[in-house]
This record gives structure tokens, C-alpha cells and sequence, in this order.
């Protein structure tokens, strides 16, 4: 397949079916499709394959016909080819922002930072593939030596959501490539065309057929059934909701299946009597505002210094409200649609609770009149502890604040959630700024910067917020099986 000329916001390349799986384009066995909808309109974008268990036991075959090849392909090899899909999402940015935006609707700024962090987890992983640690050395005891290898851990299937329908796929499969290991994917059914297109750039950077296998469904409980049991899939890592992921953590307990878990989190967003109040109100628009707030390190609470309450206040309610909602690809947009209704009307819900328990809007931005499900930038000031927007994931823009005067207290608060995911902290004073982050319990801490993902670093969760890392040094690891070989080896 050639992608010079291809339009990846059309239908093709993958005119012929959207199930891509043995390196070809299929309609689902059974010929069923399901519509995917533009959120900024409402409107159908077009029919898409429904894969159902007859596909994913298929992609399964695939996966394991190509893994023994993979395995013995020199990880330079592996490396050359992440690497030079990491250039080609580069050079098709703007489609692939523009197909990012047509399905999950958020502005074209987001997008395109998107796939410019999607496309480096190629890169970064490139770099890791080859440097897979093994060793040799001496048994304590003396006589024999310890030889410890690092194997692909074999077929790996992968669940994601639609909120980062480019990131979350290749956060998966570029370390899982790297590593030695063929993939299976189940995009969310929300947002299976950026899945789709990642397949056809992996693709036409020479990945061999069978490597990667892209299911798109409606169906996904019989997908990831399939996979989960069946043997063969050895590694499972899921990105969603702490509820199915708990689901699926049961279901991969009867195969024994290594898993991964990005699951849902609550950050606290805390800003010291110390800070500096304009960098706080910068980084708290960075991590409540990216993504419309359908992020799952997004800021979800804030914890202000009475000191400083009515400045930040002030200053974060005036950028919420300048804040431009609309289409993703309107010029100056900055806040696009929610994905469907059901995310708006539990955002409301959420407001309308908060609301109902004393808690008063203190700034407010607009939305178009029309379709599309659109919510505005909100803040909300004397939001009660039990609130259940402090409570929830808000996947929205709508940032409530309370207030705190002493540490202690305000860290107990901070703490009262079974999530452990991100945190940030704003404080001029570095020393208070690491007390705090190190006694917040969560996986990432942003210290003065409201944006922390990176590829070169390890994302993840504590608590119910999930299990394993992705990204980093770490990143590669959950698809490597250590072997431990005591070779007798007298001098
Ligand atoms: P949300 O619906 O809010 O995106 P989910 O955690 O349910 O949150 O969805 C994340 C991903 O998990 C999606 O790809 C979805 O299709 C998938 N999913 C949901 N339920 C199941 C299930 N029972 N088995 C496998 N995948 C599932």
C-alpha cells in the first residue's frame, strides 16, 4: 500500500474493510458495521467494521504465525522500523489531527500535540528496543554462573479508549514491537479511524504482515473475551474506566495473563500560599483544559491556600471564560465537543450536585448554539467535601475549588480517594513543593508544570488508578519475560 496521495480523512486506505488483521484490510467474518459519529455535529462519519469473536480468534492465528519471526528479527531491524513510523506520523500530522478531531472532536491545538507525543513514544521506544538488558555472573555459592535473558513475552492484546485515540495505541504498541511482540488492538469503538490509520503508517514503514492487527467493534466484550481466553494471548494491557478494567482483571486471572492497567484517576491540583499565582493559572488551564478535560491525569479537584483564593480564582475563572468552545477545526478554537451526550449529561449531573450543596459557579464560558455536545469552561468556588464532582472523574471543563490553610489537612483530603493517577503542585518553595508531592499517593506529580506526559518517562497509577507503567524505561518491560539459566560451567 501506498499512502503518497491518500487522503486518511477519506475512506481509504482501507476501502476494502476496516478489520486489519494478517497485514490485510477485511470486512468483519460475519459483515457487520456500526456507525462512528463526528461529536461536533452529531453527524454519521461513515459505517465501520464490526469485528466480532470469528475476527479476534483469526487476529490471534495472525499474531502467533508472525511472533516466532519477529522474535528472531535483530532488534535494530525492529528499531528501524518504529523509527520510521515515528517520521511518518511526523509528515502526516495535520491528517491525522484532522481525522483525531473528526472522531473525537477535540480542538486541532490538542490534536496535533497528540500526535506529535504519539509519534515519539516510536521514537523513544526505537532507542529502547535496542538496549534490552540481559546478564552473566557468578553464582554466590561458586561452581555455576547466573545467565538472566529478557524474551518477548509473546501475543499481547491491547483495549483503549477514545480520548487519545492516536497516544494510548502507540504508547501500547511501540514498546510491544520493540520488545519482540506481535499485537492485537481493539480501539474504542468511538474512535477506531486513527487506530486504523497508525496500522497503515506502521505498514508502509515495512512492518511484516501479522504483526499488527487492528480490531474496530461495537462488540467489545466479544473481543476482548476471545482474547482473554485463549492461551496463546500472554500479555494484556487495558486503558479505560477503574470498572472494566476491574472486569477484565478478573477475566485475565483464568489464563494467568500479565497485565497492565491505566485506569481512572481523581487528581488533586493544590496551589501553596507560595505560588506563583500566573504560572499556577497557566498550568491549571494545561491540566484541566487539555482535552476538554477528557484526560485521565486531568485536574480534577483543586486545593487553593486561603491566602491566595481570591487571586487564583480571579485569574484561572477570567482564562476559563476567554476560553473558545466550538468545532475543533474553527479557527481559535480551543475547547471542542464532549464525545457523546451521556459525557455531557453526567458532567451536568455533577455541576447540578455540587450546585444543589452550596457550591456557586464563579465563572462560566460559552458554547455554540447548534449540535454537538458541547459543555461549558466552569469554575466552581465553596464546593462541599461531599460533593460528588470531588469525588468522580469529571471528564470535563469544569474545575471545582476549595480551599485549605493547613498541609496536613488539605493532604488527608487530597489522599480520601481510591485513585492514585497524577497530582500537581504549585509552590515557589521546591522543598515544600517535594514534601508534598512525595506524601500525594500517586504515580506522576507535576511540580510547577501542569503537563507531565512524556514518553521518556513512566506513566501510571497507584491505588485503583491501575497496575504497571507505560512509557519510559519501564515502558518496554511489561513485554519481557525474564529467564534465569544456571549454567554449569566449571573452570
Ligand atoms: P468509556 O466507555 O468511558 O470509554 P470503558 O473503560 O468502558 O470507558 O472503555 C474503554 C475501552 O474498553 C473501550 O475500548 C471499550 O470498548 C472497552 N470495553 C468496555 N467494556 C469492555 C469489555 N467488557 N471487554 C472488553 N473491552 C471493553
Amino acid at each position: 500500500m501506498n499512502l503518497a496521495g491518500i487522503d486518511l480523512l477519506a475512506k481509504a486506505p482501507y476501502a476494502e474493510g476496516d478489520v486489519f488483521l494478517g497485514g490485510r484490510w477485511l470486512q468483519a467474518a460475519d459483515g457487520r458495521t456500526y456507525p462512528v459519529y463526528d461529536p461536533a455535529t452529531g453527524d454519521l462519519i461513515r459505517d465501520v467494521s464490526a469485528a466480532g469473536e470469528e475476527d479476534a480468534r483469526a487476529a490471534i492465528e495472525a499474531a502467533e504465525s508472525a511472533a516466532a519471526g519477529w522474535r528472531a528479527t535483530p532488534p535494530r531491524r525492529r528499531s528501524e522500523i518504529l523509527h520510521d513510523t515515528f517520521e511518518l506520523m511526523r509528515e502526516h500530522t495535520d491528517a491525522l489531527a484532522r481525522l483525531i478531531v473528526l472522531e473525537n472532536g477535540k480542538a486541532y491545538r490538542d490534536a496535533a500535540a497528540e500526535v506529535g507525543y504519539a509519534a515519539e513514544f516510536f521514537r523513544w521506544f526505537a532507542e529502547e528496543a535496542v538496549r534490552i538488558d540481559s546478564s552473566f555472573g557468578d553464582a554466590p555459592a561458586g561452581g555455576y554462573r547466573h545467565v538472566v535473558r529478557r524474551h518477548p513475552v509473546g501475543v499481547t492484546a491491547f483495549v483503549t479508549p477514545w480520548n487519545f485515540p492516536a497516544a494510548m495505541a502507540t504508547r501500547k504498541i511501540a514498546p510491544a514491537l520493540a520488545a519482540g511482540c506481535p499485537v492485537l488492538l481493539k480501539p474504542a469503538p468511538e474512535t477506531p479511524l486513527t487506530a486504523l490509520a497508525v496500522a497503515a503508517l506502521l505498514t508502509e514503514a515495512g512492518l511484516p504482515e501479522g504483526l499488527l492487527n487492528v480490531l474496530p467493534t461495537d462488540r467489545a466484550a466479544e473481543v476482548g473475551s476471545a482474547w482473554l481466553g485463549d492461551e496463546r494471548v500472554r500479555k494484556f494491557s487495558f486503558t479505560g474506566s477503574t470498572a472494566t478494567g476491574r472486569l477484565l482483571l478478573e477475566q485475565a486471572a483464568a489464563n494467568v495473563v500479565n497485565v497492565t492497567m491505566e485506569l481512572g484517576g481523581n487528581a488533586p491540583f493544590v496551589v501553596c500560599a507560595d505560588a506563583d499565582i500566573d504560572a499556577a493559572v497557566r498550568g491549571a488551564m494545561d491540566a484541566k483544559m487539555r482535552g476538554g478535560g477528557e484526560v485521565c491525569i486531568a485536574a480534577n479537584r483543586f486545593y487553593v491556600h486561603a491566602d491566595v483564593a481570591a487571586e487564583f480564582t480571579e485569574k484561572f475563572g477570567a482564562a476559563m471564560v476567554a476560553v473558545r468552545a466550538g468545532s475543533g477545526l474553527a479557527e481559535g478554537v480551543t475547547l471542542g465537543p464532549m464525545i457523546n451526550q451521556p459525557a455531557v449529561d453526567k458532567i451536568r449531573d455533577l455541576v447540578a450536585d455540587a450546585l444543589a450543596r452550596g457550591a456557586r459557579i464563579a465563572a462560566q464560558g460559552e458554547v455554540p448554539d447548534g449540535p454537538g455536545h458541547f459543555h461549558p469552561a466552569t469554575v466552581l468556588v465553596d464546593v462541599p467535601d461531599d460533593a460528588r464532582i470531588l469525588h468522580e472523574e469529571v471528564f470535563g471543563p469544569v474545575a471545582p475549588l476549595t480551599t485549605f490553610t493547613d498541609e496536613d489537612e488539605m493532604l488527608a483530603r487530597a489522599n480520601a480517594t481510591v485513585h492514585g493517577l497524577a497530582s500537581y503542585v504549585y509552590s515557589r518553595d521546591v522543598g515544600r513543593a517535594l514534601r508534598l508531592a512525595e506524601r500525594l499517593e500517586a504515580g506522576m506529580v507535576g511540580v510547577n508544570r501542569g503537563l507531565l506526559s512524556d514518553p521518556a518517562a513512566p506513566f501510571g497509577g497507584v491505588k485503583q488508578s491501575g497496575l504497571g507503567r507505560e512509557g519510559g524505561r519501564e515502558g518496554i518491560e511489561a513485554f519481557l519475560e525474564t529467564q534465569y539459566i544456571a549454567l554449569d560451567w566449571p573452570l
